[in-house]
């Protein structure tokens, strides 16, 4: 039947393991609403629109073909008809992405599209900043994921062979922005189930998962 799970949670908390593992295991689609916001981000950089010319992103963001794919074993995304998979994780869009995502006529944009996505797939795992409280507040399940910064940095920057001090300071910087903007910031759900991954590994998180979904 239908099953929307809903993971939120700060970056590098392990959010999109967590969630990828999760959908593979209980047979579901799974949405990166981050990828999304990132595809615009890196769509906004391409056009040379000046970033804090609100007016200018929103168009340019109201008219990206922007496509993302909801296999949890490989998925997908292209903006305009470019593969942008790889671009999107990368310095410029990772610096950018929070000023576009604060932007509200970017997010009512991606949310309608999101909850589209979620209507159309029946079960799913999707994961973002505001999926419990603003995308899915019907989700059957909620978690909001959360780890020391230190253990956040620490995993960010094996997975991007970066600095720690600096993926440290980014991450910080992100999070500040992600969770003081006046649209939709990241927060908790009231009626989430809050889980601590510092001292847990992946395989642990998961399992816990599909005890509360079986719950
Ligand atoms: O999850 P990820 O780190 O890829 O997200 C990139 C950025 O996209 C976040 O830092 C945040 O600014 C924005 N975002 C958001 N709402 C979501 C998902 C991501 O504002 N649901």
């Amino acid at each position: 039947g239908r099953c929307v799970v809903a993971v939120d949670g700060p970056s590098g908390s392990g959010k999109s393991t967590v969630s990828r593992r999760l959908a593979v295991g209980i047979g579901a689609r799974y949405l990166d609403t981050g990828a999304m916001y990132r595809a615009i981000t890196w769509a906004v950089l391409r056009s040379g629109v000046d970033l804090t010319d609100a007016e200018s992103v929103t168009k340019v963001a109201g008219e990206v073909d922007l496509r993302i794919g909801t296999d949890p074993q490989g998925y997908g995304v292209t903006a305009d008809g470019v593969n942008v998979d790889r671009e999107i994780r990368g310095p410029e869009v990772t610096g950018s992405v929070s000023a576009v995502a604060a932007l509200p006529a970017v997010r009512e944009l991606l949310v309608a599209r999101q909850r589209e996505i979620i209507a159309n797939a029946g079960r799913i795992v999707i994961e973002g900043r505001d999926i419990g409280s603003v995308v899915a507040p019907d989700a059957d399940l909620k978690v909001y994921l959360t780890a020391s910064e230190a253990a956040r940095a620490q995993r960010r920057s094996a997975e991007d062979a970066a600095d720690v001090a600096a993926t440290a300071a980014d991450l910080a910087r992100r999070d500040r922005l992600d969770s003081t903007r006046k649209v939709n910031p990241l927060q908790q759900a009231p009626d989430a189930v809050v889980l601590d991954t510092t001292e847990l590994g992946i395989d642990e998180v998961v399992a816990r998962l599909r005890e509360l979904l079986t719950e």
